[in-house]
Formats: C-alpha cells, sequence, structure tokens
C-alpha cells in the first residue's frame, strides 16, 4: 500500500494522542495551526511517491515481500538504495525547507533489523522475526514510524543504571507473562506527533548493571501511558496570527517533543531486544551512521532553498553581480555540495549486515554530520551577510498591509524598483525563518544536535580510524621502517603490515 498524502494526514485523524502544547492539551492537532505545517512536511513523503520525477526516489521494492513500498519504510537492499534514500533526502530538503521527520524512521528500523539479526544468532532469541513482522505490518500499511532514542540522561557522567533518579533513561520495570512494561522519557523527539508508531532504542553503549535499560521495542504514539509535550520552536507564535508572511515558510516546519512513557506497556511480539545489553552499542551506532549520513541529504536540500533564497535578495537589493556577493554565494554552494558529497560516499562505502541488508559507512557518515555541525552556521551566516540587518528589524505584516502606516512600509522597504516590496519582504521572512528557527526547529542548531551531537561524532571518527595504518605508512616511506620496493612485488612498505583486503575484515566497522 502507498498512502496518498491526504491517505496520511486522515489516517492521522484516527489517533487518540495525549498531546500537550503551550500547556494546553490538544485534541484537533490536525488542523492545529502550530501543528500543521509539521504534519504537511511528512505529508511530503506521502505526495512524492506519486509523482512520475520522483516515484523512482521515493519507491522501492520491499526486501521483505517484494512488494512497493514507500522509501521511508524499506530496509537497505544495496549501496544504490541509500544514494537514492540521500537523493530523496535532497529533494524533501529542496521542497519543504525544513526537518520532514521520517527518516528517523527509516534509519531506526534498518538499525533494529540487523541489530536483532545479531542478538538472535549469539543467544537463539526470536527478536529478528518478530521484528520482520512487525515491519512487513509497517510496510503494509505505509505507516509512520518514529525512530526514540535521545534518553533525557540526567548526570551525563553516570551510566543509566547508577542515576539518582532511575528513570533518566527508558528501562523496563515489569516483566510479565504477556509483556513487558517500560517507563522514562526521550528528549528532543522528531515528528512522534505525526507518527503512527514510536520504535524505541536504547541511547548509548550499555555496561553491567544496565540489562534494563537496553531494551528496544515498538509502541503506538497514543498507547496508554504515553504523553506527548510539543516542543517550542522560536516564532513559533507567529502562525497563530493573521496573514502569512511573518511565517516566512507557512506551510512546512519540523517538530520535537518530549516524550513520557509512564508504565506503558508493550506485548513481547513487538519487543526486539531486551537486556542484551552488549548489543546497545552496535545499534546505536549503526542507527547513529545512517542518520548521520541522512543529514547528507536533507540538510543539503534545505540548503538549497537558502541559497536561492540569498541570491534573490541580492536580485532584490541590486547587489547580485558584486564580486564580493558572487563569492560569498559561490561558498555557500561549496559548503552544501560538500555536505551532499559526504552522504552519497558513505551509501557509495556502505557494506552488508549479517542480516542482508546494506550499512552506510560509518567513518564517512561521522564526517558527514560532523561537517553539518559547522556548515549549515556558514551558510546562514553569508545569507544574513547578504540579507542585510533589515533581516530581523522588519516591521510586521499587519504594519505593512495597515490602512495608514502601510504605504510608507512599502515605499521604504522597497528595493530595485521593478520588484514589489512584499516579494522582498517574503523573501526576508523566509531567511528569517531558517536562520531563527520557527521552520525547523533551527536550521543550524538542528544541524548541531540532531543525530548526535558533535563530540559522539568526533569519537566515532577517532575509532573508525586505523591510525596503525597511517603511521606505518608514514614510518616506511620516512624510511624509519622498511622502504617500498616498488620492483619487488611482495614489498609492499606500511601498507602491507596494517591492511588487508579481505572482505571479511573490511571496512574495520563490520
Ligand atoms: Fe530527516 Fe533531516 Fe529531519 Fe533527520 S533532521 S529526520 S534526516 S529531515
Ligand atoms: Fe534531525
Amino acid at each position: 500500500m502507498l498512502r496518498t498524502a491526504k491517505e496520511y494526514i486522515d489516517s492521522l485523524r484516527e489517533l487518540k494522542e495525549n498531546l500537550y502544547l503551550l500547556g494546553e492539551k490538544v485534541d484537533n492537532w490536525v488542523d492545529n495551526p502550530i501543528i500543521r505545517p509539521s504534519i504537511n512536511a511528512v505529508a511530503m513523503s506521502y505526495k512524492l511517491a506519486h509523482e512520475p520525477e520522483t516515484r523512482d526516489l521515493a519507491v522501492t521494492k520491499s526486501m521483505l515481500t517484494g512488494k512497493e513500498v514507500n522509501r521511508f519504510n524499506a530496509l537497505y537492499k544495496s549501496p544504490e538504495d541509500m544514494v537514492k534514500k540521500v537523493k530523496l533526502q535532497k529533494v524533501l530538503g529542496q521542497r519543504t525547507a525544513c526537518c520532514f521527520q521520517r527518516c528517523v524512521g527509516m534509519d531506526a528500523i534498518n538499525a533494529v533489523f540487523s541489530t536483532t539479526y545479531e542478538i538472535d544468532e549469539k543467544y537463539g532469541t526470536e527478536y529478528h522475526k518478530r521484528f520482520r513482522k512487525w515491519l512487513e505490518y509497517a510496510q503494509e500499511n505505509d505507516i509512520c514510524i518514529q525512530g526514540a532514542m535521545t534518553d533525557t540522561k540526567g548526570h551525563r557522567g553516570v551510566p543509566p543504571s547508577k542515576q539518582a533518579d532511575p528513570d533518566m533513561f527508558v528501562h523496563v520495570v515489569e516483566r510479565r507473562n504477556d509483556g513487558i512494561v517500560i517507563r522514562g522519557a526521550k528528549a528532543s523527539q522528531t515528528g512522534t506527533v505525526n507518527s503512527h508508531e514510536m520504535l524505541v532504542m536504547p541511547t548509548l553503549n550499555m555496561r553491567e548493571g544496565d540489562e534494563d535499560y537496553s531494551v528496544s521495542c515498538a509502541v503506538p504514539v497514543d498507547a496508554p501511558g504515553v504523553i506527548l509535550i510539543y516542543g517550542r520552536q522560536s516564532c513559533d507564535t507567529r502562525k497563530l496570527e493573521e496573514g502569512d508572511i511573518d511565517v516566512g515558510n507557512y506551510n512546512f516546519g519540523g517538530q520535537e517533543t518530549l516524550t513520557i512513557y509512564d508504565n506503558v506497556f508493550v506485548p513481547w511480539d513487538r519487543v526486539f531486544m531486551c537486556g542484551e545489553k552488549e548489543f546497545a552499542i552496535m545499534l546505536v551506532e549503526r542507527f547513529a551512521s545512517y542518520h548521520r549520513q541522512s543529514y547528507g541529504g536533507c540538510k543539503a536540500g534545505i540548503a538549497d532553498v537558502l541559497i536561492g533564497a540569498t541570491a534573490s535578495m541580492a536580485d532584490y537589493n541590486g547587489v547580485r553581480r558584486a564580486p564580493h556577493i558572487r563569492e560569498k554565494i559561490g561558498e555557500m554552494i561549496h559548503l552544501a555540495q560538500t555536505v551532499h558529497a559526504c552522504g552519497l560516499a558513505s551509501a557509495y562505502e556502505g557494506w552488508k549486515t549479517k542480516a542482508g541488508n546494506y550499512q552506510s559507512d560509518i567513518l564517512i557518515s561521522n564526517v558527514c554530520k560532523h561537517n553539518v555541525t559547522r556548515f549549515p552556521y556558514e551558510l546562514t551566516r553569508l545569507a544574513e551577510d547578504i540579507a542585510g540587518g533589515i533581516l530581523v528589524t522588519t516591521p510586521a505584516e499587519k504594519d505593512f498591509k495597515h490602512p495608514v502606516i502601510g504605504k510608507y512600509v512599502d515605499k521604504y522597504l522597497k528595493g530595485v524598483p521593478d520588484v514589489p516590496t512584499e516579494d522582498r519582504y517574503r523573501m526576508l521572512t523566509l531567511i528569517h525563518a531558517m536562520s531563527f528557527g520557527q521552520i525547523a526547529p533551527s536550521y543550524h542548531t538542528e544541524s548541531m544536535h540532531g543525530a548526535g551531537s558533535p563530540q559522539a561524532q568526533k569519537i566515532m571518527i577517532d575509532r573508525e580510524t586505523d591510525m596503525d595504518l597511517k603511521q606505518s605508512l608514514a614510518r616506511s616511506l620516512a624510511g624509519v621502517d622498511e622502504r617500498e620496493d616498488v620492483l619487488d612485488s611482495n614489498s609492499k612498505g606500511g601498507w602491507k603490515k596494517t591492511t588487508e583486503l579481505d572482505s571479511d575484515t573490511w571496512p574495520r566497522s563490520k
């Protein structure tokens, strides 16, 4: 089944979410003006599956059933599949200019699929079989899945089971014949309100004593005990005002929640890890790698919109041909393409897991995301530079349309004579929205912390780097170790000492 955007939005109306926004319980959240743009952004992932130009990117054959499914619910069957994922995310970034939320679930299902296979291999459990069944149901119904990883964490220097408050990480509080009961909370949860189900995963390496915290399971967003608290975004209440100019990106936006699991019951057939602590890190690293690759798609697409808006502002201000403006816009293109190239590269270097789906290259995925913790700041800095200080000083849309003072705003905020002031106004508020955060939840802060903060990537980059190889190469070429003899086919210098191109041991992260 490939749902249309309308069918997706209609299906949300059937959910009975326990949702709070700005201190109030929200019942008709589908039509709430603050929430609806984020629903529209997810709906675009359904729309593209029905457009001839994007169908090849948005639809693929299920590895489980062979049927056509939306790519957001699919396993990666090949490096090519991951390339298409990144290209699809770029198109979605271009069409929505915000976080379209559905990638977390896509990346989570792939990580849980391969990890459960390896848990079962070691322990003879049946997590993988259960997971395949649940995923078939998800594909068949084209539901929206949210990946739930980030725990609230409490004292960052203390492991889950040693926290003063045991609920700082989601954990099992009861094991019953028919299932488990979980308690805790997940913070900064992307797209939960707009999803049908959450795929819960641990958030970090688990050690002795952390068994109850090593839990993965599927939970409907409206299951009893689940409470969703909507995250604030800068300028979010502009969406409650009349008019569409001040919002900037009126139709689309991101969404995050604080998700509470207050003694939530999960039947066994929805439990995919329960106590196998040594596999928590495998799941975390594989998911993080996929999602850090994903940023090479979405952030590059969003950057394209920002570049277009910036170039338009330069046009409207009459400075488009100035050498320094061209140089700065060229720099923005360079930054966007570098991010995208990393996402693609980690797909091309992907490798097959034991379960049969493909994993993105862990080192390059982390490099991709690490660039994303920096480049969107530079992109927005350049956009703000070119747009000018008026970006943060424009009078309100109501002033612009005011019967008495409107004519002054119109007259004095005009740029080049042949462009209406309103066009300039709209482009300014779009850049404002992208820079200051009402649409993403903030292009740059989300880029900094989404899919893990910069230090998390630094740790992975360090772990995945074969430093022995690099040092051996240097020692051999410097003559500290034996130099390679180019006439002797057995002589490989430092390269031979540490590198094995045997498919069982390469890449190292396998
Ligand atoms: Fe997708 Fe990007 Fe949002 Fe993550 S931040 S869910 S990759 S759009
Ligand atoms: Fe994100």
